[in-house]
């Protein structure tokens, strides 16, 4: 059993679209794993849905990180971390709607953390967006639905290393937290889920993981780099 499972306070909930297509693709997961090639993980099997895929991945990344957080959260609160950060440079903002309009919130890193992980689940339990029948097909906008959910899962394994890192290290968890960044990363690569800019937090660390990127990649990271380096963005 995985560390983090053990010590998560979070129940983590998993949507089941098809009982027996989401044991297949676990246990494809997991035997690539076992191989340690993350990179092969990633990728969609052959004959699968995209779709499918990306929908079987992000619950189970969404779950990966509820365990995770549930392991430290007992050590981020109003207190120790009042706004959603990472590191001095990179702070987020938690939007919500108030008569149509989108308005920002700062609120700590606890509440944010705690509100995404309750949209997510949303969007879960939403037979619209992910339909437990296969009759169902998925909505057009849904690669836009996942990149949006990964770009703020992201923000928590952003706040945990800038914020939480040795606590992690002192846990013992740190190979299983750095494992699964690097998946996550890899995944989000390799379906092109998030911009290099959404990345900059965690940039030289990503860089660090592949360093082996393709030309027309790096071209692209050197452009975005001109730009500004302090963002606050939102939820
Ligand atoms: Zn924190």
């Amino acid at each position: 059993m995985n560390k983090f499972e053990k010590s998560s306070i979070f129940v983590p909930k998993r949507k089941v679209r098809d009982k027996e297509k989401q044991r297949e693709l676990l246990e494809y997961t997991e035997n690539i794993s076992g191989s340690q090639n993350l990179r092969k993980t990633v990728r969609l099997p052959e004959g699968e849905s995209i779709n499918e895929w990306l929908a079987c991945n992000t619950v189970d990344f969404y779950n990966q990180i509820n365990m995770i957080f549930g392991t430290i959260n007992l050590y981020c609160d109003s207190q120790t971390c009042p706004s959603m950060t990472a590191g001095s440079k990179y702070e987020y903002l938690w939007a919500t709607i108030v008569n149509e309009q989108k308005q920002f919130k700062k609120v700590s890193a606890s509440e944010y953390i705690k509100n995404l992980m309750d949209w997510i689940q949303s969007l879960l339990d939403d037979e619209k967006t992910f339909s437990s029948q296969n009759d169902i097909p998925f909505p057009k906008n849904f690669y836009d639905i996942i990149k949006d959910i990964f770009k703020r899962l992201f923000r928590v394994y952003a706040h945990i290393f800038y914020h939480h890192y040795s606590l992690i290290v002192q846990l013992g968890f740190n190979e299983e937290f750095n494992t699964s960044f690097k998946h996550f990363i890899f995944f989000v690569e390799e379906f092109e889920l998030m911009s290099t800019s959404e990345m900059q937090p965690l940039q030289e660390l990503i860089s660090s993981l592949l360093p082996k990127k393709k030309k027309k990649k790096k071209k692209k990271k050197r452009r975005s780099r001109s730009g500004k380096i302090k963002s606050t963005e939102e939820k």
